[in-house]
């Protein structure tokens, strides 16, 4: 027992101040590629190697034209955008803090008018998506937040995910992330819970049990989707076996990209969820 003491006195506190200092983030992480859309000379083989479809290259006002769509809800962080752009408009960054409760706010686009070969002549327009009927649905749902603010119980659904968002979710109750230093609990029923944290693309067999976990679970309640399956199906898309996003079969209140999302990424779209990082909704 005195070891174990000593032992705990020598290593002093693990736990990070994230949210109230910046995440500590290797340089290697891999976060949110940044898309410098006016030196962009040609989308084409971004969107070939994008696993996901994040990526789609269109048809514009006419046929002269091209939009290029990046869908960060659907992007799995994986660099190979950045790898076959060597004009340098695509940048993998550390940058995690990307949850939402708007769906519409991870999309950009932008319209280019086209060389004879096909590269980007020139930028036309940038844009960024406005405010919508969902993000007023969010701004509703202030009430639920401050209800929740101050303690909160959270279910996990996995709804047919690969447990790599489990494994992230897992850590944010170890030492280092100590998640219940906000006042927030696991728990083991949705009848205890204010907040359903769902994982995966919704396959067809969880599709009900989703659904009735939802039902059971009391109001005000909040609903976060995690991960890139969480908000559109991902990389498994819709199919036979998969719903896709969880908001295809359920309300969803905040949007957590990531493949998986870190640890921090995860705790700062549920303090978003609940209002306590009213001053960075976006
Ligand atoms: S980082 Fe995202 S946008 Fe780029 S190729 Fe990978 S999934 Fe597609």
């Amino acid at each position: 027992m005195f070891k174990i003491l000593q032992k705990a006195l020598a290593t002093g506190i693990a736990t990070v101040a994230y949210p109230d200092v910046p995440a500590v983030v290797s340089p290697h992480f891999r976060g949110r590629p940044e898309f410098d859309f006016a030196s962009w000379r040609d989308a084409r083989p971004a969107a070939e190697v994008c696993p996901t479809g994040a990526i789609l290259v269109g048809q514009a006002l006419s046929p002269a034209n091209r939009r290029v769509t990046v869908d960060y809800g659907l992007c799995v962080f994986c660099g190979q955008c950045a790898d076959v752009s060597p004009d340098g408009a695509v940048r993998v960054t550390t940058e995690f803090e990307l949850a939402t409760h708007n769906r519409a706010r991870l999309i950009r686009a932008a319209d280019y008018s086209l060389n004879a070969d096909g590269t980007h002549q020139r930028l036309i327009a940038e844009y960024e998506a406005e405010a919508t009927a969902e993000e007023a649905g969010g701004k509703v749902s202030e009430a639920i937040r401050n209800t929740l603010g101050r303690s909160l119980a959270i279910r996990q659904v996995d709804a047919g995910s690969c447990n790599g968002c489990e494994m992230e979710i897992v850590a944010l109750n170890n030492p280092i992330h100590d998640i219940e230093r906000f006042g927030i609990q696991f728990v083991a029923s949705p009848r205890h819970a204010d907040m359903l944290l769902v994982t995966g693309p919704v396959t067809r067999n969880m599709e009900l049990a989703l659904q009735k976990t939802y039902a059971a679970t009391p109001d005000p309640k909040v609903i976060v989707a995690v991960g890139a399956c969480g908000i559109s199906g991902g990389i498994f898309g819709t199919n036979y076996a998969s719903r896709g996003g969880v908001d295809a079969t359920i309300p969803v209140d905040v949007y957590i990209p990531g493949c998986p999302p870190r640890p921090e990424a995860l705790l700062y779209g549920i303090l978003l969820a609940v209002g306590r990082l009213a001053e960075k909704v976006r």
